[in-house]
């Protein structure tokens, strides 16, 4: 069976070549050409002997998924819609802004989590991405933009915050963040690169301890009540398990903070005794909070806050001394703000189908 190389982290890539009875630098050697170059032609790596090239295009292949539909927004937003078989689509955003460029990307086919204001969730799940899914969308992404003037990549940060919950695809995900690392790939510095999870808190562990990079959380509510329905994984790992996972992270991560995100949804999480409440929960953890404001979709049953309610909540939160930022709706017009990388997604789990039947009673 042919391999597809960008399924390798350099552990990975080294044990192969070993395998094949060559020396295990020829891994980074390999990856300089495949992700530095975007190169998926073995015959054109010059440097690498022709029997070895030749022995590469018979056993392996450099396949990276393959893009269905690309966008460009008017104020330079780019979203690839990529196929990934079975009649799936996952989307990949680039969000350029005057200090970065940042790439947003996706880990699963749909989710599997459900949370209620979230149109991937309502989608249901159908499978974990490759290792060469992930990193394929760098990939692509890293091919059609490029560098700047200086030589410098175009994207220079990285977010997990696509489709599916990353810390839920674990393994696969970080061996693709290894590679977003590694200098021989991407090399991008730990502080650069987010990963967002709704809170699987044992996961979370998993993370600090194997690949500590940025951390967000997806909290969205105050309370386990209000987040037992905003964000239903709360049920099983509740607040007061998820701060106390924030906080363990902190000692191993690249940043000194979390990031909160918190979608703002109107008359459900955004008034001022939310906003105290939220001061309350977070009293001894350093971190900085991101408001969302929800992006509406088809029958979600939720509205997005009024530009007032989202002042005052956030005005709230930085007299108390917090870093807030409000996310700026990027992409309008090509739909590729968080909560609209619908992409197309056959529901294995049926869930879909679940949700009609109760939009209807
Ligand atoms: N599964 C991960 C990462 C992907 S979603 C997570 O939940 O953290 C990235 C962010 O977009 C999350 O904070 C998510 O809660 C938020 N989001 C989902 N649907 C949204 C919507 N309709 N409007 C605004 N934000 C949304
Ligand atoms: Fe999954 Fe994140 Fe959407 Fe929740 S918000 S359903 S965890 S993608």
């Amino acid at each position: 069976m042919t391999v597809n190389l960008l399924d390798f982290d350099q552990p990975k890539l080294a044990a192969f070549f070993v395998e094949l009875g060559e020396k295990p630098f020829r891994a980074r050697q390999l990856m300089r050409w495949m992700h530095h170059f975007g190169e998926s032609d073995f015959g054109q790596m010059t440097d690498i002997a022709r029997p070895l090239r030749d022995k590469l295009t018979f056993l392996a292949e450099i396949a990276p998924p393959r893009i269905k539909l690309e966008q460009s927004s008017e104020d330079g937003t780019r979203k690839w819609l990529i196929d990934v078989g079975a009649n799936n689509g996952i989307e990949t955003v680039f969000i350029p802004e005057s200090n970065r460029g940042t790439l947003c990307v996706s880990s699963q086919v749909g989710c599997a989590l459900e949370c209620t204001f979230c149109s991937t969730g309502r989608q249901g799940f159908n499978r974990n991405l490759t290792v060469a899914e992930i990193i394929g969308q760098l990939w692509i992404a890293n091919k059609a933009l490029g560098r700047d003037p200086h030589g410098d990549r175009i994207i220079s940060n990285v977010v997990m915050m696509g489709m599916g919950e990353p810390l839920a695809n674990f393994d696969n995900v970080v061996t693709a963040l290894n590679l977003m690392l590694d200098d021989s790939a991407y090399g991008l510095s730990r502080r650069r690169v987010t990963v967002s999870t709704s809170g699987l808190v044992p996961a979370m562990d998993r993370l600090r301890d194997e690949c500590p990079v940025a951390l967000a959380v997806s909290l969205h509510a105050p309370s386990d009540a209000l987040r037992d329905v905003l964000v239903p994984i709360n049920k099983k790992y509740p607040l007061k398990e998820l701060m106390a996972a924030c906080q363990r992270y902190l000692e191993k991560a690249p940043r000194d903070f979390v990031t909160f995100e918190y979608v703002m949804l109107n008359g459900v999480n955004d008034s001022a005794e939310h906003a105290n409440q939220l001061l309350r929960l977070v009293q001894d953890l350093p971190c900085k909070f991101n408001l969302i404001p929800f992006n509406p979709f088809p029958n979600s049953g939720y509205e997005t806050s009024c530009a007032d309610n989202i002042r005052r909540f956030r005005d709230i939160l930085m007299q108390a001394g917090h870093v807030v930022t409000t996310r700026k709706t990027r992409g309008d017009d090509i739909d590729a703000a968080c909560g609209q990388l619908a992409g197309r997604v056959q529901d294995k789990t049926r869930r879909r189908v679940k949700h009609v039947m109760e939009l209807a009673v």
